[in-house]
């Protein structure tokens, strides 16, 4: 397959919808970015890599943070992870609090607000956030092969400033005993993991064990393991997306993270991984031009996990 091609084609169709939707604006820092940017990386299992548009910037990964966090958390405290936090679709907007008061402060998945601090609070675990920063910058930095990953301080000021939301969510998640560290300590983590800056490349470079069943596709290294890694992907699949999850996977049917910097991860398991970013979101914070550019890649590739 001429995957360049279809790459740059998969773009082009994006192109009506460039600059359409809502940047976010709960955080002023994103509100700033040119509405107009698209780009999209491919990266097979080899780590050949096709892009096109503005796939080498690095823009705000906000939730997409997750998929990663989640890996290691993962690896910290293993399945224990599930007494702490669900793996049902919640149908709801990702801050929402309505469930959390019947689900007794256990969020319903760990892509949702509530489950990433829950996420962040247990790879904390017994150090804390500084060195649970540094452990997820240097998972990034290894598996993208970049030193350079940074969090975006502006946004994380920005973020902090703004999180009269996310706090609460914390707070109350803790009121029912289900965070075992300060919740300043846990949001400061999740408002910096949402507050690195990775470009589409990276992102998708990075997300490659998920595609080889948890292990380093190049060298065969086990990063996380199969049975892990299965179950990330199908979390990403029924919740990647918050109340969008069940239109993504009916569109683009693969296993996906969007991140309200208008970034989408999507792990195509087997072949790689690709990544668009597009800062205008639809109604439930999911790219709108970078969903279309995903449906096309698929529609083109026959790479649904459908089919
Ligand atoms: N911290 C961000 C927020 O509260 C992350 C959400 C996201 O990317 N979907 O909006």
């Amino acid at each position: 397959m001429d995957y360049q091609a279809i790459v740059d084609e998969a773009l082009s169709a994006a192109e009506t919808y460039r600059g359409h939707g809502d940047v976010a604006s709960h955080i002023p820092a994103l509100a700033t970015v040119n509405p107009k940017k698209l780009g999209l990386a491919l990266v097979l299992r080899d780590g050949t890599t096709y892009c096109a548009g503005d796939a080498d910037e690095a823009f705000s990964i906000q939730s997409i943070s997750t998929v990663f966090t989640l890996s290691l958390a993962l690896q910290h405290v293993g399945g224990a992870l599930w007494n702490h936090v669900g793996r049902e679709a919640s149908g709801s907007p990702l801050n929402s609090l309505v469930q959390l008061e019947s689900d007794k402060g256990k969020p319903r998945n760990p892509f949702m607000n509530a489950g990433a601090m829950v996420v962040c609070d247990q790879l904390i675990g017994s150090d804390d956030a500084e060195t649970a920063m540094q452990e997820l910058l240097d998972f990034l930095r290894e598996r993208a092969g970049e030193d350079g990953i940074m969090v975006d301080e502006r946004v994380a000021m920005s973020e902090s400033k703004a999180g009269a939301l996310n706090r609460s969510l914390a707070h109350y998640v803790s009121s029912f005993g289900n965070l075992r560290n300060p919740v300043d300590e846990v949001v400061s983590v999740y408002f910096r993991q949402c507050s690195i800056a990775m470009s589409c490349r990276q992102l998708a470079t990075a997300a490659l064990y998920l595609a080889c069943d948890g292990t380093d596709c190049r060298t065969g290294t086990p990063v996380l393991g199969p049975e892990r890694t299965r179950r990330i992907l199908a979390l990403m699949l029924t919740c990647g997306h918050y109340d969008n999850s069940g239109d993504f996977a009916f569109r683009i049917g693969l296993p996906g993270k969007s991140g309200s910097g208008g970034g989408i991860l999507a792990v195509i398991p087997g072949v790689g991984a690709a990544c668009v970013w597009s800062p205008g979101l639809n109604a439930a914070r999911t790219s709108l031009a970078g969903a279309v550019a995903l449906e096309r890649l698929v529609q083109r590739t026959g790479w649904s996990v459908f089919v």
